[in-house]
């Protein structure tokens, strides 16, 4: 079978080029070839290629065997070279040979010419496969530096056998400190704590990632400020033996946080819901007996004192005002949160606002509450938005009332420049310091709830409606001796704003 070969030959004698020629078509090669005698055509040919073997001429008038090799090396090509000459001498051979030449002939004596190709160009293709697989090694160990050095937000690096740092990245200076002149030879458990395990925990990571191949945990760490962070800390080990490892290590403290603030949230709303059913359930059921004996009443006697039932009634509508308050809080949640509850600013005297609530929490208590006090010399005028303003003066009363032990309460608003002044006192069982910030968050109560009805929302909501207007709200209290809230309003607020 004839095998293709294309070759370039260098040699100023088309019958030597024929000599050649035939010498390998005998041996079954079909060849196609081209003769060039001058450094630039020999340049232009190579540039047309591709070929498969140079035979070249040692010496000829205007080109030579060596500047033929000169100019391969310059252009870096890898081609089987073999010098085809009249009479050499030996140490010409050997130059010759040294300069880059595979093979040297006389040419006498070209019927050794055919193997020496099939030799030589076997031989070329070889070079160019391992060529090729070393620049995919070259090319593939670039891209995995590229890529472990420009991962920032993670820390990669090797490991020796021994647990030694053997390679550094950019993401590990950041995340840890340590520059590599300062971390490369040094045990990987510079980075743990003694209260985490410290250097028995990594060994024992490292024994597992060399049992399992891998091995993932999450820890403190600490940094070379000394600082600690929660760190997700993976190895890996490296199947070459003896075996190394990759450890990556990142920085999940948010994710941690995240998760740790999700955990709260769930346990806060499940309480929540547990209060909020209870809370329910307790006017419903009073209401219910209420009702029931009211209804009892008339059916006994047609005589029945009409006072009598009444009592019976009016507890059920203090029972029903208890559940409309709750109703309307977990409405006012739901409103604010969904974003759907607006102020509608209107001209406002805050002391009648006052007035109002004070007198609606008598009606439904006539005589039995604790003394409220409204000390408002003259009106507080101010643009607000009437139901919301209701709701905070309700709510902070409600409390009051609620945790003031019974004791007098007393109530002001007055102005203050630009702004209107209300405050709520009570003498009541106060908040400890550290209660004094939570109990304004959702949900959060500082009571046992035993002891004390409610869904731990007035608050919030009247946080959210005083800022809303572009107030605030503070709390100074003393445990066992009362509280004092103070809500400070500007008194124009501009347009109607969504809260
Ligand atoms: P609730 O009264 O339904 O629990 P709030 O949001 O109105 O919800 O109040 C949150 C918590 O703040 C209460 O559970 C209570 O611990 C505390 N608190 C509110 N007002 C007072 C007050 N006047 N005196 C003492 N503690 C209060």
């Amino acid at each position: 079978m004839s095998k293709p070969l294309r070759v370039l030959v260098v040699e100023d004698s088309p019958d030597d080029e024929e000599l050649m020629i035939a010498e390998l078509e005998r041996a079954g090669y079909e060849t196609s070839h081209t003769r060039v005698d001058q450094p630039d055509t020999f340049r232009d040919a190579l540039h047309r290629g591709p070929w498969d073997v140079i035979l070249a001429d040692h010496n000829m008038p205007c080109f030579s065997a060596p500047r033929a090799l000169a100019i391969l090396a310059e252009e870096r090509i890898d081609l089987p070279f073999i010098i085809v000459s009249g009479s050499v001498s030996e140490a010409i051979a050997v130059e010759s040979m040294k300069a880059g030449a595979h093979d040297f002939f006389a040419k006498n004596n070209v019927t050794r010419l055919p193997s020496a190709v099939e030799r030589e160009v076997r031989e070329a293709r070889m070079r160019k496969e391992r060529r090729e697989a070393f620049e995919q090694i070259r090319r593939a160990e670039e891209q995995a530096r590229l890529i472990v050095s420009n991962i920032k937000d993670h820390a990669a690096f090797l490991l020796d056998p021994e647990g030694r740092v053997a390679s550094w990245n950019a993401g590990a200076e950041q995340l840890l400190g340590y520059g590599d002149e300062e971390i490369i030879g040094r045990p990987v458990s510079v980075f743990a704590l003694e209260d985490e395990g410290g250097e028995q925990e990594v060994a024992e990571q490292l024994r597992r990632a060399l049992a399992e191949g891998q091995h993932t945990t999450e820890c403190f760490l600490r940094r070379k400020d000394g600082t600690r962070f929660w760190a997700e800390c993976s190895s890996s080990r490296i199947d070459d033996e003896p075996h190394g490892f990759v450890r990556v290590i990142r920085d999940v403290g948010e994710r941690k946080r995240l998760l740790d603030e999700l955990v709260q949230a769930v346990r806060v709303r499940d309480e929540f819901l547990s209060i909020a059913s209870h809370e329910l359930n307790t006017p419903v059921t009073s209401l219910a007996i209420q009702l029931g004996s009211a209804a009892r009443l008339l059916d006994r006697s047609a005589s029945t004192p009409v006072d009598k039932v009444r009592q019976k009634l009016t507890a059920a509508i203090r029972q029903m005002d208890r559940l409309t308050g709750l109703i309307n809080s977990l409405l006012d949640v739901t409103r604010i949160t969904s974003g759907k509850l607006q102020l509608a600013p209107e001209r406002l005297d805050l002391a009648e606002v006052v007035r109002d609530v004070v007198a609606r929490f008598e009606k439904t208590t006539p005589g039995a509450g604790p003394r409220v006090e409204v000390a408002a010399p003259s009106p507080v005028a101010g643009c607000w938005d009437r139901s919301g303003i209701d709701r905070v003066v309700e709510n902070l009363l409600s409390n009051a009332l609620k945790y003031g032990a019974g004791k007098p309460i007393e109530i002001s608003v007055e102005t203050a420049g630009d702004r209107a002044r209300l405050s709520v006192v009570d003498h009541g069982i106060g908040i400890a310091a550290d209660e004094q910030e939570r109990i304004f968050q959702r949900f959060e109560r500082a009571v046992p709830e035993r002891h004390y009805a409610g869904l731990g929302l007035g608050l919030w909501i009247v946080r959210q409606i005083v800022e809303a207007h572009g107030g605030s709200i503070h709390v100074r209290s003393d445990e066992g001796e009362g509280s004092t809230f103070t809500v400070d309003l500007p008194r124009l607020v501009v347009g109607s704003e969504h809260m």
